[in-house]
């Protein structure tokens, strides 16, 4: 197979979902048509259990599962699929956020119960800002949920999407008849839990035809004609490429749990979803079929056992072909490298590889070298964009408590924030340094790796911050920016790039040196060049 054959077989994508609507059984049931697993129940689910257990402990927890699930791979009808692990609770969002530089669509999933939830809206958005290809499973369907034409709504309103329904639901939970496949004209009957087995499908040619009352009934038959009647009045018809342009989503309905209607979203999937997609960066435009290897560290992953320091740097592959002890430049180090045991994933096995293409993802072993965003090349000046912060919502003081293991400290928070585990600043006043993060938990996460991993000890001490912001002045020279400088000297830090940011304590005093300052711009993303 050639260069070009290898590119246009690949799936790059992500699952996202609000934590319970049925991402890691969807998941699951994906890797087994690829025949990838055998059985149910060998996805993992990432979430975060609180319950018996420690935090600390469902955090490691969390945490080896989650390099397990990085990437699953896996072949179906001759494409090569490669699904990202997103992880759900909103502590990890981040994460998440970060995945999605990635990816080259995303599939949505929601509950037909509880509709568009929370993180589904904010994990949407970003994708809609970025004009990922979205395609929406409504999942659950077995039991009693929204209506399917409010649920189409309510996915437009909230999620500020355009949807066309490829299939529709016959009946709903105890009447779940099964599905009508609008993509492929044909009708799959639910006859309840099926583990693997590919159901039955019905080709349908004419929908007027008796044949459909006698497979459903005929007041069945009557709702369905007049459902689809309306689904073709109010819904553009699908359209590739404005679905591939990310301004129409396609909308499924299934039953992740009962191997319903995951062949069909799967078939679909296949035919529809973008191959590799060019990625920008800020020297210019990377074309995926471009001869030279290309690639950047969306995530880093640390080793689970702490005698062993190195760590598994995940880097995709946007163009050319990644070859094992190629030497390949790193461009902020300005230093060539060579991996001799690339990973590659499959299902959930993880295995050294010669070569890989673009739309694949290789875990590298890594000493220390990596940080999230880095980019690798061939010896090109590239750097990929798009990694960007996002001011934290929780701020504490971080204090070292044993004045003996500060070299430790301060190593441990630097490869811990190389991570991506959460953001430092250092306060230009005193020099004191501020975590930043995302979610509570990450604080619990980060004192308890220090002590494991690194041996040191911390304690934090509250602040009162609203936001991050990173500062952008229009004229660096000007009189304004000086006097801003020193009026607000006791709330600037510099981020871990060197950025100037300004911490506001409060939306007010936030909105009043906006008002003093219009020429000193505050932006709650760290590029926003
Ligand atoms: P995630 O948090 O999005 O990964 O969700 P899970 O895949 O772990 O599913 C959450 C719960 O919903 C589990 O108890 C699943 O068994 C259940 N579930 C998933 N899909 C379905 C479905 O189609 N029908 C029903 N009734 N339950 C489902």
């Amino acid at each position: 197979m050639g260069f070009i054959d290898e590119i246009n077989r690949r799936r790059t994508f992500g699952i996202v979902s609000h934590p319970d609507a049925g991402k890691t059984t969807l998941t699951e049931k994906l890797l087994l048509f690829g025949g990838a697993i055998q059985e149910a129940g060998a996805v993992k689910s990432n979430k975060i259990k609180k319950g018996a257990t420690s935090d600390f402990m469902e955090i490691e927890r969390q945490r080896g599962i989650s390099v397990a699930t990085s990437v699953l791979a896996f072949e179906y009808q001759g494409t090569k699929i490669n699904i990202l692990d997103t992880p759900g609770h909103k502590d990890f969002a981040e994460d998440t956020f970060r995945t999605l530089t990635a990816v080259d669509s995303v599939i949505v999933v929601i509950d037909v119960a509880k509709g568009v939830e929370e993180q589904t809206e904010k994990l949407v958005e970003v994708c809609r800002m970025r004009n990922i290809p979205m395609l929406v499973f409504i999942n659950k369907l077995d039991r009693e949920g929204k209506d399917a034409f409010e649920l189409l709504d309510e996915v437009e309103q909230k999620l500020g999407l355009k949807v066309t329904p490829l299939s529709f639901p016959i009946g709903m939970g105890y009447d779940f008849k099964g599905i009508y496949n609008i993509w492929e004209k044909n009708i799959n009957l639910f006859s309840g839990y099926s583990r693997k087995n590919i159901e039955e499908t019905i080709e349908i040619s004419d929908l007027s035809s008796s044949e459909l009352d006698e497979l459903i009934g005929a007041t069945s038959a009557d709702t369905l004609r007049e459902e689809l009647e309306l689904v073709e009045g109010i819904y553009p018809k699908f359209d590739k490429d404005a679905y591939q342009a990310g301004t129409l989503q396609p909308v499924f309905f299934g039953s992740a749990l009962n191997n319903f209607g995951v062949r069909e979203l799967l078939d679909c999937f296949v035919k529809i979803a973008p191959t590799p997609r060019p990625k920008q960066s800020e020297e210019r435009l990377i074309d995926p079929t471009e001869k030279n290897f290309t690639g950047f560290v969306f995530k880093i992953h640390a080793n689970m056992d702490p005698k062993h320091r190195d760590r598994l740097a995940f880097i995709k592959i946007v163009s050319g072909e990644f070859k094992r002890n190629a030497p390949y430049l790193h461009v902020r180090h300005n230093k060539k490298l060579k991996f001799s045991s690339p990973n590659a994933f499959f299902a959930e096995k993880k295995e050294i590889v010669d070569i890989s293409y673009p739309g694949d993802i290789v875990g590298l072993h890594d000493t220390g070298n990596f940080k999230i965003g880095d980019t690798l090349t061939e010896g090109e000046s590239i750097n990929f964009r798009g990694i960007p912060s996002f001011s934290p919502e929780h701020f504490r003081y971080i204090n070292n408590a044993d004045p003996m293991k500060s070299k430790q400290l301060f190593k441990g928070i630097d490869q811990l924030m190389d991570e991506g585990v959460a953001q430092l600043f250092t306060l230009e006043m005193n020099g004191r340094k501020v975590i930043g993060t995302v979610g509570a938990l990450q604080y619990e996460v980060i004192q308890y790796r220090l002590e494991h991993e690194y041996g040191a000890k911390c304690t934090y001490e509250n602040l009162n911050v609203h936001k991050a912001c990173w500062v952008e002045a229009e004229d660096p020279k000007n009189e304004e920016f000086s006097e801003f400088k020193r009026v607000k000297a006791k709330f600037l830090a510099k981020d871990k790039q060197g950025q100037l940011v300004f911490l506001a304590d409060s939306a007010f005093s936030l909105q009043m040196t906006q008002q003093k300052y219009p020429s000193v711009k505050l932006h709650f993303v760290s590029e926003f060049q």
